[in-house]
């Protein structure tokens, strides 16, 4: 028994034999400490993976919570006469908590033996320089946009839609926490756009470390749980960087139910003209505000509601049209 514990201790002192703890950040010695603690490295990849998602996600969907449950900021939500109730949020949460440790925890002893495959580094320290990082997260979020542009609009087909990715479709306004409530086989289909960049960038490379692509999976929930928050402030961050989508962008897909299929960027929809709706839509929103400029504050809500009811009763009709339930030319008739 002593002598067994023993030998792994060595295994794991031995993953750290050339290394000079005295060089490294605190952050590198706390890295080295983690898989020196846990002494298996597929567990401590595979816990560490399972921790700072849940961490990431629940952590950045707190404030939007809290954001919803504060009548001031309604003026600058997207779809102001739908503001999700603490049940709703629950139910939502209490979903993806499940697809988290039923489907996501059981696989993710799978994440340390893969990466290891390709080539990556995991246990090691130092990190990469930042000079390294900046443009690998750049590449991977470049990837994961264009691969989601086209995965999603391939969702919106027949038997996947209705099938798949209705379920992501159940709010038409959608909140904050409801970026990961999905099918399995969509979490699954739509996530390979988030890890498979960082693997066979690795694979062509052979350089890459784990880290980074933690900071990449961070700054990727962040961007999936902004854009589904429901919220447009004039700080977002689309209004620093034009070609951002954020949620004034995301919040069109799921009211209308067409157009804006990709996630971080504006540019695939531009290009292939998938966001000729969404422009039209904005631009009816520019003109109802110049018409009602001189009216009162009622009048210009009312206006904009009624405008968002209208696009809300086109999605309802494409939707149908996409699950096979209703004939195309029906929106011919409309
Ligand atoms: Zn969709
Ligand atoms: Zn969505």
């Amino acid at each position: 028994m002593s002598l067994n514990a023993t030998v792994v201790h060595q295994t794991a002192q031995q993953l750290y034999a050339n290394v000079d703890f005295s060089t490294l950040s605190w952050l590198e010695q706390q890295w080295a400490a983690w898989y020196l603690w846990i002494d298996n490295p597929i567990i401590a990849t595979g816990l560490m993976s399972f921790l700072l998602h849940e961490i990431v996600y629940f952590g950045r969907s707190i404030p939007w919570i809290i954001i919803d449950a504060i009548p001031y900021f309604q003026k600058w939500k997207l779809q102001p006469n739908k503001i999700p109730t603490p049940q709703e949020q629950w139910e939502c949460t209490k979903q993806v908590l499940f697809s988290h440790f039923t489907i996501e925890l059981p696989a993710i002893w799978l994440f340390h033996p893969t990466a290891e495959s390709f080539g990556m580094a995991t246990h090691q320290v130092p990190f990469p320089s930042w000079q390294t990082m900046l443009p690998q997260i750049a590449i991977f979020f470049v990837f994961e946009d264009m691969f989601h542009y086209f995965a999603h609009q391939a969702l919106h087909t027949g038997a996947l839609y209705k099938h798949i990715h209705k379920i992501h479709h159940k709010y038409s306004a959608p909140f904050g926490l409801a970026a990961e409530y999905a099918h399995p086989a969509e979490v699954f289909i739509l996530g390979t756009g988030t890890i498979a960049g960082p693997l066979l960038y690795c694979y062509f490379t052979q350089n890459l470390h784990i880290f980074t692509v933690y900071i990449w999976i961070t700054l990727r929930l962040f961007q999936a749980i902004d854009a589904h928050s429901g919220y447009d402030f004039p700080w977002s961050l689309q209004h620093i960087i034009p070609f951002w989508s954020g949620a004034e962008h995301h919040d069109f897909h799921h009211m209308a139910f067409t157009n804006n299929y990709s996630t971080s960027f504006r540019w695939c929809d531009r290009i292939f003209g998938t966001d000729d709706k969404y422009r039209e839509y904005r631009a009816r929103i520019t003109a109802s505000k110049e018409a009602m400029k001189n009216k009162s504050k009622a009048e210009q809500d009312a206006a904009e509601k009624q405008l968002i009811a209208q696009i809300e009763a086109e999605g309802l009709l494409a939707e149908a049209i996409a699950e096979g339930s209703a004939p195309a030319k029906t929106i011919k008739v409309q």
